[in-house]
């Protein structure tokens, strides 16, 4: 529901947070509740509840994410460094808000396997 999910309210600038990237397409957002010192969320700006619902057509949206990612990790200073890219699906995916996207997180060293 668009109405009342969150990440679209906050594409749609209805509730007040930095974003760090906005256009037609996409916008992107710190984490409220960082694991790391940089977790920034990547959200296409459409409702859809997680990699499931993509269609064949959102090929293109997909590959956005991916390159905004690695733009952003070079803004963030991370991009030589490392970094993970996580896209929970689902109640064992560990996904909590029901609109897809994409954490990028860097800063620090990963671990392997995730919890
Ligand atoms: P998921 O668990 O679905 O993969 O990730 C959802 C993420 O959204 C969590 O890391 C959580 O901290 C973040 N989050 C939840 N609500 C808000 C919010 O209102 N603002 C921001 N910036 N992040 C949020
Ligand atoms: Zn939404």
């Amino acid at each position: 529901m668009t109405d009342t999910c969150i990440f679209c309210q906050i594409a749609r600038s209805e509730i007040k947070t930095d974003l760090l990237f906005h256009d037609d397409l996409l916008s992107a957002f710190r984490d409220i509740n960082p694991v790391a010192s940089t977790h920034i969320l990547i959200v296409p700006n459409r409702h859809v509840e997680s990699l499931n619902q993509l269609v064949a057509g959102d090929e293109a949206l997909i590959g956005r994410m991916f390159s905004l990612a690695r733009e952003l990790a070079g803004r963030e200073d991370v991009r030589e460094t490392g970094y993970r890219l996580v896209a929970n699906t689902g109640p064992n995916g560990g996904q909590t808000v029901s609109h897809f996207h994409l954490h990028l997180i860097g800063g620090r060293q990963m671990h392997w396997p995730p919890g």
